[in-house]
């Protein structure tokens, strides 16, 4: 049956890989992203600046979300004082991700080492908030300074100083001259609480000769050979893969939700100047349209 090679090719690739090393004491994860990334170009018509800063950010999402559970999601907002204006990226427990950015258009000159300027566009002062919401009451939110915008390094920032533990993060987005993507990918390697000081020093060593991620993606197809290039076979323990992708739990109903909070006033105004309505969802560029007769019908709902 020539149709079982196509399910095999149909099927999703797995793209991250995480593992333990150095007897349960580091976490270690890699990702290629390069699928996720171009979706976001194509949803949100991202210039390359904005897609590199999104990439980073959907992959920083990512590793945030790596111990999420049933119906979690965790948000990372980066609002620094760049031209940016901010970025929101969001990782549920179902292995989605998706994101936005504040001025999708962005363009900036090239950094002085020849590469598209995310710190420059995020800008190197600012917060970056983390919200995990766990479906309580009350949402679990942490937050601290930016250090310069790169995403990765703010990112490994945030781990050590809410964690207190030592992280490296490294995040790559190669955007090709047409505006996709070539190839994006991150690592990140980070230090369990309690870490033993012989465990802490042996890692630090290790981490002085690691390659950056963006020489990694463009040699290694899948994240186990990235985290296998990282690490020495015999220090990497119960390897596992996933498969993250683009995509958004937005849905109708939510949004008539929306509807409805805006409140009488304004949705008498829609139905009697517009005489319909289009909602599009922030971090997936969906668009839902509403006709007069639904609008009219949420009115009632507000007034009954
Ligand atoms: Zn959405």
């Amino acid at each position: 049956m020539t149709e079982t090679t196509d399910a095999i090719a149909g099927q999703p690739q797995h793209n991250l890989a995480r593992a333990v090393v150095w007897d349960d004491q580091v976490q270690v994860a890699a990702i290629i992203s390069t699928e996720m990334v171009n979706e976001s170009i194509r949803r949100h018509h991202l210039t390359p600046l904005a897609a590199a800063a999104l990439g980073r950010g959907l992959m920083s999402a990512v590793f945030l979300g790596l111990n999420l559970k049933s119906n979690d999601t965790i948000t990372l907002r980066i609002l620094g004082n760049g031209p940016l204006g901010g970025m929101i990226t969001q990782a549920g427990a179902d292995q989605r991700v998706r994101g936005y950015v504040g001025n999708a258009q962005l363009e900036l000159p090239l950094s002085p080492q020849g590469k598209l300027d995310v710190g420059a566009a995020v800008g190197k002062e600012g917060e970056l908030f983390v919200t995990k919401d766990m479906g309580l009451k009350e949402p679990y939110n942490s937050s601290c300074h930016l250090i310069s915008g790169e995403i990765a390094e703010d990112l490994a920032y945030f781990f050590h100083q809410s964690e207190q533990c030592p992280v490296v993060v490294s995040l790559g987005v190669l955007i090709d001259v047409d505006g996709s993507c070539r190839s994006a990918a991150g690592y990140m390697i980070k230090a369990l609480p309690g870490i033993e000081d012989s465990k802490l020093q042996a890692l630090e060593e290790w981490l002085q000769v690691l390659p950056p991620v963006s020489a990694l993606a463009e040699q290694l197809g899948n994240p186990a050979e990235m985290l296998h290039a990282l690490f020495p076979k015999d220090k990497l323990v119960g390897l596992t893969e996933e498969t993250w992708a683009f995509g958004c739990d937005c849905n109708r109903q939510r949004l008539e939700r929306l509807l409805i909070n805006m409140g009488t006033k304004q949705l008498k105004e829609m139905i009697e100047e517009d005489g319909k309505a289009t909602l599009r969802c922030h971090f997936c560029g969906d668009t839902y349209d509403f006709s007069k007769a639904e609008l009219e019908a949420l009115l009632k709902e507000i007034e009954g």
